[in-house]
């Protein structure tokens, strides 16, 4: 059975329902599984083949067993990883050059890989809720892509009410209107005067009054809660058993912001799923590929870039794999984590790096590279990559040396989503998916409010 232990030390194991309801622990830490279970090969190779929700069964199992019933569990995953997704084999591959494929994860309601693990968490938090008889309320700022994929994930959650904070006017047209043009009772969109920090920071400040905080039961769906990062364990294991795996070694290159998806790889590998390399691709904002090559880890000012979704200087999830680096040896967290806030900076020892640096690469990737190997790639292939892929699979082409290792790199977002880069890079202006065509011909419903903390309380004690 799977215990849950808190990269600060500061709190007692908890099990999986609790770690699904906190996100973030109480000593301020992040949730990592207290052993990594470890995967049956055997019983792993008789999956090739099957279904999506028989290997996200066989994947999240061990980590749920003791609070979730087996049959509630196949239950959630087959109406997941069944309707809401566009294309029925979930995260397919598409081959682009001699063993060089590019795992679409797209598919989903809005058309990022983070729909992988939230459309589950939105129906594992209603689940538990309705179990409990409880009821939540979920709040969070967004800049853009989280807030549709939480949106899309808890939109008809009996036990949930869910509202995002926009900065008005500062998303694009598209990430806007996946959210507000979501007609359902328990979704509010508010449209924030000011910037995505003003944002970020007046869901802090509600967070902070205890009594708003407990009068509504509030709560988060945000990048750090534990069980994103093992929904998306899955489509490594489905891409791996695509390609020859278990039996046969596997490259990922991952598009990398906040380090939950190629911290999700690294529990794959963790768990005895056989991987070559696991490379991190970053665009300018490139604060984990200098700590590679420096050891240091220090935040810069964020500029914004072709690839947006990873336009960040803290990489939250990093932690986790920091503990798992530093033998567990929560204290020194601690330390680098007091050094990190305070000066914006910590500092790890050479034998560390060395490690390091067995487990992962880094690569950088600016605007110009982006754009150049989009073009190149449409050129050749007849493939139109969005940019955040684009700076993942020029990471992979820096690294592969060994061409008889399949090399997957995951296409993080469905190139429509950025029409503009897109079309800068090819000439072509891409185009949505069916099942949003008509996006821009459907009603907003938005609520524009004044950057006030009683106002915004106001707001959402009235509509809940
Ligand atoms: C969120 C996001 C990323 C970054 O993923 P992390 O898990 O934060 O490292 C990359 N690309 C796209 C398109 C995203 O939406």
């Amino acid at each position: 059975m799977t215990n849950y232990i808190s990269t600060r030390g500061g709190v007692p194991p908890q099990n999986f329902t609790e770690v699904l309801l906190q996100g973030l622990a109480a000593d301020g830490g992040l949730f990592i599984p207290d052993v990594w279970p470890k995967f049956d090969l055997e019983k792993m190779r008789e999956l090739a083949g099957l279904p999506y929700a028989e290997v996200a069964k066989y994947v999240i199992s061990p980590f749920v067993e003791n609070d979730i019933s087996s049959p509630v569990l196949e239950k959630l995953l087959n109406e997941v990883y069944g309707r809401n997704f566009s294309h029925s084999a979930m995260a397919p591959l598409v081959q682009i050059s001699p063993n060089v494929w590019v795992m679409e994860l797209f598919h989903g309601p809005t058309l990022a890989f983070k729909d992988y693990a939230l459309q589950l968490l939105g129906q594992l938090f209603d689940h538990v809720l309705e179990e409990r008889g409880e009821h939540v309320t979920i709040v969070g700022a967004t800049s853009g892509d989280t807030g549709s994929a939480a949106i899309e994930a808890c939109k008809g959650c009996k036990n949930i009410d869910i509202f995002i904070l926009h900065p008005e006017g500062r998303t694009s047209e598209v990430q806007r209107r996946q959210m507000t043009t979501i007609e359902a009772p328990n979704v509010h969109n508010i449209a924030l005067k000011g910037t995505f920090d003003d944002c970020q920071n007046m869901v802090k400040a509600m967070f902070n009054d205890k009594k708003f905080r407990n009068d509504i039961r509030m709560s988060a769906v945000n990048s750090i809660n534990w069980a994103r990062i093992m929904a998306q364990i899955v489509y490594y294991v489905s891409a791996s058993l695509a390609l020859g795996g278990p039996s046969r070694k596997v490259s990922f290159a991952v598009p990398t912001g906040n380090f939950g998806n190629i911290y999700a790889a690294y529990a794959a590998r963790q768990m005895g799923l056989p991987i070559k390399r696991l490379i991190i691709g970053s665009n300018k904002n490139d604060i984990l590929t200098r700590f590679f090559e420096t050891g240091t880890m220090k935040t810069g000012i964020v500029e914004s870039s072709l690839s947006p979704s990873m336009d960040i200087q803290i990489s939250s999830n990093f932690e986790r794999y920091l503990c798992d680096l530093l033998d567990r040896d929560t204290k020194s967290i601690n330390t680098l984590m007091d050094s990190f806030k305070k000066k914006g900076a910590f500092n790890i020892g050479s034998q560390y790096m060395d490690k390091m640096r067995k487990e992962f690469d880094a690569h950088r990737c600016d605007d110009k590279q982006t754009q150049m190997l989009m073009k190149a790639c449409y050129q050749e292939t007849g493939y139109i990559l969005d940019p955040h892929t684009a700076v993942g699979l020029f990471a992979g082409m820096q690294v592969r040396e060994d061409p008889s290792v399949p090399l997957v790199s995951l296409a993080c977002a469905h190139p429509s989503k950025f029409p503009d880069a897109v079309e800068q890079a090819i000439g072509i202006r891409p185009e949505l998916p069916p099942h949003l065509a008509d996006l821009y011909d459907r009603k907003e419903y938005v609520t524009v409010l004044e950057n006030d903390l009683s106002k915004v309380q106001e707001f959402i004690k009235s509509n809940i």
